[in-house]
């Protein structure tokens, strides 16, 4: 067992919090994470939109970034771009051999890590600037206590990102009916309607975590839009939304 392994089995088995299911769905894509037009693409198109919303709110350089759920580092590998010196964790262990894999050939110095926020929140609590927790919180059983994890990492005063899709009908009709199904965007199965969050939850979370809530935005699809991604900020955060909060 090397090391990876050994620390996956104490967090699966210390940490009740990861679906084990959940970790074999995105483990069996991970060979497809840098596939701009695989399973995944989604990610690939929402990633500028996301990136152009964090940097509205906060200049990246030298500050030390936690990505929580990073998977093959999409959105990591956009931190380390714009000067972060940025820190990865994700449950899947296929997927954190493929980030760390993607940015050597990319000559970027990220460390990624197979483990859960609540994990490394034990090992080092305070540690970081800025967190980002983006379309993952809707795979966890309790993402309250990811919330909490994300808290105890941050420096006072310190920001988090967090997104997720929205228990709202139009959410069912577009991320999962279309997404799924219809337009097969992204693999049949990803996303379970049941584990949506409201905005209204996630603030609650967020704010029973010790944060205040400073910004919300949706992110909508304009399919027409002439831009590079089919995705932009928008004020209706009926579907996909994001979050900004600063720990207190
Ligand atoms: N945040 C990335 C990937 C989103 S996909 C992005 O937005 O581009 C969701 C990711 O969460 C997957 O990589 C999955 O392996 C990871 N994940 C699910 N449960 C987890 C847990 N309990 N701890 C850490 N990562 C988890």
């Amino acid at each position: 067992m090397n090391s990876d392994s050994q620390s996956n089995a104490a967090n699966q088995a210390n940490n009740h919090n990861v679906l084990d299911s959940e970790i074999q769905k995105f483990s069996q894509h991970a060979a497809n994470w840098w596939d701009e037009s695989g399973p995944l693409k989604t990610l690939h198109q929402v990633n500028p939109v996301r990136m152009d919303w964090i940097q509205q709110h906060v200049e990246l350089t030298n500050k030390k970034v936690l990505d929580v759920g990073c998977g093959g580092g999409i959105l990591t590998e956009a931190f380390a771009k714009a000067g972060a010196d940025a820190v990865g964790v994700d449950m899947a262990e296929q997927s954190v051999q493929v980030a760390r894999a993607h940015a050597h050939e990319n000559l970027l110095s990220i460390e990624y890590c197979v483990q859960t926020a609540e994990q490394l929140a034990l090992e080092r609590p305070a540690a970081f600037d800025v967190i980002a927790c983006m379309e993952m919180l809707e795979h966890v059983p309790d993402p309250a206590a990811v919330i909490q994890a994300c808290a105890q990492l941050l420096k006072p005063q310190g920001l988090a990102f967090f997104s997720t899709l929205n228990r709202h009908p139009l959410a069912f009709g577009l991320g999962v009916v279309a997404a799924e199904y219809v337009l097969n965007w992204i693999p049949k199965g990803t996303h379970q309607y049941s584990t949506f969050i409201k905005p209204s939850e996630l603030a609650g979370f967020v704010r029973q975590a010790g944060f205040d809530v400073l910004a919300i935005s949706g992110i909508g699809y304009q399919p027409f839009g002439g831009s590079k991604s089919p995705f932009k900020l928008t004020k209706n955060t009926d579907v996909n939304y994001m979050i900004l909060a600063r720990k207190r």
